[in-house]
């Protein structure tokens, strides 16, 4: 993967940044974006060739503005994602803006890099979750942006096919981030979540970026529309 071009939203993040430095790794040249420029700060430390910038995937103009930046892209990573907690997903207006960020967002940036990925033959790697299949009685918004992004995904792969640019999903379990924090540090939910697991442990985002890595390279040349879920058997059992 020497040299292909990468974009990572939301890769200041937990997923987001053990992918990006899994595909730097494997050669590509990554760009990452956070929401806050503290973020941004954080990333900007890492090891790893990667440039971080600001970016609000709800802002049109903004994201317009990134990708006209780029004179190539390979593959684009929509790991930006929110989730509310506490029952304020029920609020109307609250349901909308996590939905604006997790599929909304994710139809923007695909909108915006498809002129580019078209060009390059690329591929597309969206986030979806245990919860576009379960329903949630905690976070609806999360749970309806995630269904959201499963038919995002296979519609995109569908009609892009011909374009030659691959869109693939994966719905991660449970994985230990600051997205994760207040189920890790609750014993009780924490307990129940990994006796729920077969593997019998959180997932961690490097679990996530091997499989990330695996779509977006040509060794996946063949695949497009799939949701892989990697999630130590949650799913299944
Ligand atoms: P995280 O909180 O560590 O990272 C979230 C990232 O999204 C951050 O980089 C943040 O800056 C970015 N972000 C948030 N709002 C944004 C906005 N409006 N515009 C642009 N960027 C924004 O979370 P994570 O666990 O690494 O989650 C990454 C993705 O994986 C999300 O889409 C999440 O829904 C999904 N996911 C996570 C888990 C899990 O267990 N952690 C499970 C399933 C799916």
């Amino acid at each position: 993967m020497t040299g292909k071009r990468a974009l990572v939203t939301g890769g200041t993040g937990g997923i987001g940044k053990a992918i990006s430095v899994a595909l730097a790794s494997e050669g590509c040249q990554v760009s990452v974006t956070g929401k806050t420029a503290a973020e941004v700060r954080g990333c900007s430390k890492s090891r790893w060739e990667i440039s971080a910038t600001v970016l609000d995937v709800t802002n049109a103009a903004a994201v317009r503005k990134l990708i006209a930046g780029f004179d190539h892209l390979d593959i684009l990573v929509n790991c930006a994602g929110t989730i509310l907690r506490d029952q304020r997903e029920f609020d109307p207006g609250e349901f909308a803006k996590v939905i604006d960020v997790n599929l909304s967002g994710t139809m923007r940036m695909c909108m915006a890099c498809r002129p580019l990925l078209a060009k390059s033959r690329g591929c597309v790697l969206n986030l979806a979750s245990m919860l576009s299949f379960f329903g949630s009685g905690f976070v609806p918004a999360y749970s309806a942006s995630k269904g959201g992004v499963v038919q995002l995904t296979k519609s995109l792969a569908i009609a892009w096919a011909n374009e030659g640019i691959r869109v693939n999903a994966i719905a991660p379990g449970w994985i230990e981030t600051a997205m994760t924090q207040p189920l890790s540090n609750d014993e009780s939910r924490s307990r129940a979540i990994v006796e729920r697991t077969p593997m019998k442990r959180w997932g961690t985002p490097d679990d996530v970026a091997g499989a990330a890595v695996f779509l977006c390279s040509p060794k996946a040349s063949f695949i497009t529309g799939v949701v892989l879920p990697v999630d130590g058997g949650y799913s299944c059992a």
